[in-house]
């Protein structure tokens, strides 16, 4: 079909987009006049959202509405500027940047102290404020395809199984990367056995490999160690999915889980465990807005940064930013820093408990009295339990996500609460009750 420029502008909306540019672009049309609501019924429509947000249990996102503390910072930081005109903290944060409308001091000093936590040295880390989890995950990616190209010369393979976030076929498909599949557990997690088979199928290309840290959907987790086994002696980078459990397990008794390096117990030396991690901040941390932490060590962005160097011209902003997106957000992270301080890391801590204890009850209450919807919890450190699908009117009151798996060769239906730090044993309780009432 064939369409005009004024149809095209009318179809796509971009109609009004250009004509707050360019009024003179209107082309005769007028502004949509009317939104179908008024501004205030719109208002009036949003208004019970506050109170209906504690039974959303079915997205791994915290709904907590942010301490006084967390409002006073944002004062603070509106009071030298920030949201008040346009910021921006395009380039490195732990360089030198000619133009000072940034927060790259409050997102270097964010990232070093999450590196600590995640147990990257002070002298060996490097990383930035993404966008989201995703955008950490594209980084991570791109990072490593970089680097192994430029050691090997050959375009590497990505690996990740089926039950990573779906993110990773996005990714894979803008990166253009062949995607090895690897096969699973019973209980979701990577087989490394048959990673190693693949990689063996593929001895002659490089392997990027991403671990899912807390599967979306069953909250699995990809044996870090038992992947690197496996990589020793190859040309590999691996980058760690940790969206969700990469917020809470560092204030878990599981904190060595994602440990940057361990001493080798032999030889006494460091061992490297993983390349790059990515942390969704809007999930465990319940900040307001999408974003993620990029953390990678130093060695990685030095090597990483030659080559991202010759891909494009420094020249306009003096320096190789070492990111894809060139303008970012310098808003985020200067709020975000507030998640990054002490007393910040001592309530990440009790969150984290209550979450975990408040998951192990509701999966032990499902267990005694819901048998038949046959609940797993795939182990202590998830705050996720899946099961068969209840009725839609549980579904639907308390926002629960639905996937088929397939279950002795046949899809069920299967749906999961993701017990986050606003869900309170009532909200628990009730949902309990529902599940028996509407289930009849
Ligand atoms: C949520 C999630 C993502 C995507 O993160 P966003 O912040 O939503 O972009 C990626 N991987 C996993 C495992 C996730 O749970």
């Amino acid at each position: 079909m064939l369409i005009n420029r004024r149809q095209f502008l009318g179809l796509t909306g971009v109609g009004a987009l250009v004509a707050t540019c360019y009024p003179q672009a209107l082309l005769g049309q007028s502004l949509p006049s009317q939104p179908r609501q008024t501004t205030s019924t719109i208002l009036s429509g949003m208004r019970a959202l506050p109170e209906q947000k504690n039974r959303l249990l079915g997205y791994p996102i915290n709904l907590a509405t942010l301490s006084d503390e967390f409002f006073a910072w944002r004062e603070k930081l509106l009071s030298v500027g920030l949201n008040q005109f346009a910021f921006n903290n395009v380039g490195n944060p732990y360089e030198y940047s000619h133009i000072p409308f940034n927060s790259h001091q409050f997102e270097k000093a964010l990232i070093d102290r999450f590196g600590t936590v995640y147990g990257f040295s002070q002298d060996n880390v490097w990383g930035f404020l993404t966008n989201s989890g995703t955008d950490s995950n594209m980084h991570g990616m791109y990072m490593g395809r970089t680097l192994l190209k430029s050691q090997t010369g050959v375009m590497p393979k990505v690996y990740f199984t089926r039950e990573a976030h779906y993110s990773m076929q996005i990714l894979r498909d803008v990166l253009n990367l062949e995607w090895v599949e690897v096969g699973t557990h019973h209980d979701g997690s990577m087989d490394v056995d048959d990673l190693e088979r693949q990689l063996t199928a593929n001895a002659d290309y490089p392997a990027l490999v991403v671990a899912t840290i807390g599967t979306t959907f069953k909250g699995s987790i990809d044996s870090i160690d038992g992947i690197q086994s496996k990589l020793r002696g190859r040309a590999a980078y691996l980058h760690l999915d940790a969206a969700l459990f990469g917020g809470y397990l560092p204030h878990t008794p599981y904190a060595a889980d994602l440990l940057y390096e361990i001493t080798d117990q032999a030889t006494g030396g460091k061992v490297k465990r993983y390349d790059s991690i990515a942390v969704s901040c809007h999930k465990f941390f319940g900040f307001p807005s999408p974003a993620g932490l990029f953390i990678t060590d130093q060695r990685n962005f030095e090597a990483f940064q030659v080559q991202f160097g010759q891909i494009h011209d420094p020249e306009y902003i003096l320096q190789v930013p070492g990111t894809i997106t060139c303008s970012r957000d310098a808003v985020k992270p200067a709020e975000f820093y507030f998640f990054s301080t002490a007393s910040a890391f001592q309530k990440q801590t009790e969150d984290a408990k209550a979450m975990l204890d408040n998951t192990a009850y509701l999966f032990k209450e499902m267990t005694n009295h819901y048998k038949h919807l046959s609940p797993v919890r795939t182990s202590e450190r998830s705050n996720l339990v899946y099961f068969r699908k209840p009725s839609d009117a549980v579904v639907d009151r308390y926002s629960l996500a639905v996937m088929g798996l397939e279950i002795d060769r046949r899809r069920t239906p299967y749906a999961h609460v993701v017990v986050m730090p606003h869900v309170s044993r009532e909200v628990l309780d009730q949902f309990l009750a529902d599940l028996a009432s509407k289930e009849r």
